[in-house]
């Protein structure tokens, strides 16, 4: 079965938004085994859409618009899909109420030009769209198949999940199409990679990675013709993939590293106190960005200078005046200093050199000591990290969340010096 996406707007030629709709459907195509040829982006530009839209149709067995379903002058999907199939709009009643209501319900009137958005071409039917006005589209005609769906991600991306996926899972083989994602940390892309491959190389379900910022993700998608059936082909993946990767693993879906770092804390009814150099209130950010946080996190010290790591952390003078305050002696200070001062379990310490300035021949951009510190150990870890400003600052607030969950994981700062 192979598929085209047309993207339509004049806003994604101009660069004004990224088209990422259209990236996250050929991944979701390319999992349940449909093969995309191509993709357009066209302008509000109605017979620039009717010649892309009936190139497309003439080649694919698919067919996927994105956008232009709106209410304004400049929404032609619908005449130029209707102008496609040579067929005249028609008003579909359900959905022309469907809009009303919507607008009563927020005590307004839905105008005429509203009320367009519950047209379509007689042989198409509507796609229920509960996030918002304009109903997606569904045609069929000569074996192919046309699907129109809203622009914004909020609708585009459940029209998605919840209709395009299982109508066209049921050509590709099984009804229901089910994902999940493993998240791992502390590993890179290619290892993972190497250690998963005879699994990545299986058809169903479907195992893909994602290189993120400090993170790879697997996805496994599953194709059944139930749901029970497609959730323990994933069970199986999954157990598959944490014989060989469960010490990386922190959390699936949609957890992220520092939600992880709170859960396990919460549970062990421990608490973290956190002194920050370079990456500047950024780890205690992402820690009170998790609900709930403040059962867990004491507070932190953001020691940019030297006089503050002294006065607040304990950092001595000595160390300081000898190895600099970006040091392994320095990052093992401030761990150890906000954990006593602030009486937490828990004591993190970073400190390095952000860029792009600061760097000297020992001490290039990007250096960056992690201390994490309990009652019985302090364990300082010096890492080179690769990037920008923002990246440095970014990888090490993640490293030192990554060495925390595994800390209170593992039982213990002891732990991390077995690994
Ligand atoms: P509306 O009813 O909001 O007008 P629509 O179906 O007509 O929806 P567009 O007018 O084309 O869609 O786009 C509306 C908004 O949706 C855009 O401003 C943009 O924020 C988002 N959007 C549209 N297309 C894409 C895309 N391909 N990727 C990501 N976002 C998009
Ligand atoms: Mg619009």
């Amino acid at each position: 079965m192979t598929c085209e996406i047309v993207a339509v707007g004049t806003e994604l030629l101009l660069g004004q938004i990224v088209d990422t709709n259209s990236a996250y459907l050929s991944a979701r195509l390319a999992e349940i085994g449909v093969s995309l040829y191509r993709r357009a982006t066209v302008g509000d530009n109605r017979e620039r859409l009717v010649s892309t839209l009936s190139e497309a149709w003439s080649r694919a067995d698919v067919v996927v618009t994105i956008g232009g379903l709106g209410p304004t002058d400049d929404d032609l999907t619908r005449e130029a899909i209707a102008q496609v199939l040579g067929e005249t709009l028609i008003l579909d009643e359900e959905q022309a109420e469907h809009i009303r209501r919507f607008f009563e319900e927020r005590g307004r009137e839905a105008t005429p030009r509203q009320l367009r958005q519950a047209m379509r071409p007689p042989s198409a039917k509507p796609i229920p769209n509960p996030n918002g006005t304009a109903p997606g589209l569904h045609a069929e005609k000569a074996g192919k198949m046309l699907f129109a769906l809203p622009g914004p991600p909020n609708e585009f991306i459940p029209m998605v999940q919840n209709y395009l996926l299982p109508t066209l899972g049921a050509f590709t083989g099984g009804r229901v199409i089910r994902s999940r994602v493993l998240r791992l940390c502390g590993i890179g892309e290619s290892d993972a990679e190497a250690q998963l491959h005879d699994l990545i190389a299986s058809t169903n379900p479907t195992l893909a990675p994602l290189a993120k910022l400090g993170e790879v993700h697997f996805r496994i998608t599953a194709r059944a013709e139930t749901p029970t059936d497609a959730d323990q082909m994933i069970a199986e993946m999954e157990q598959k993939v944490r014989e060989r990767l469960e010490y990386y693993i922190f959390g699936i879906d949609e957890t992220t590293l520092e939600q992880a770092v709170v859960e396990r804390l919460v549970q062990a009814r421990q608490t973290v106190a956190v002194a920050e150099s370079c990456t500047g209130g950024l780890l205690g950010n992402r820690i009170t960005d998790v609900p709930g946080s403040s059962e867990v996190f004491v507070g932190g010290v953001i020691a940019y200078s030297n006089a503050i790591k002294q006065a607040e952390l304990g950092v001595p003078a000595e160390v300081l005046a000898t190895v600099g305050a970006v040091s392994e002696e320095t990052a093992r200070a401030m761990a150890e200093g906000v954990r006593q001062r602030f009486g937490s379990d828990w004591g993190i310490g970073i400190t390095g050199i952000a860029g792009p300035g600061g760097a000297t021949l020992e001490k290039p951009v990007g250096l960056v000591y992690v201390a994490i510190s309990d009652a019985r150990t302090t364990v300082v870890r010096r890492q080179q990290f690769i990037g920008d400003r923002k990246t440095v600052k970014w990888r090490s607030a993640q490293y030192a969340l990554w060495l925390l969950y595994r800390g209170v994981r593992d039982g213990g700062c002891d732990s991390l010096l077995r690994s």
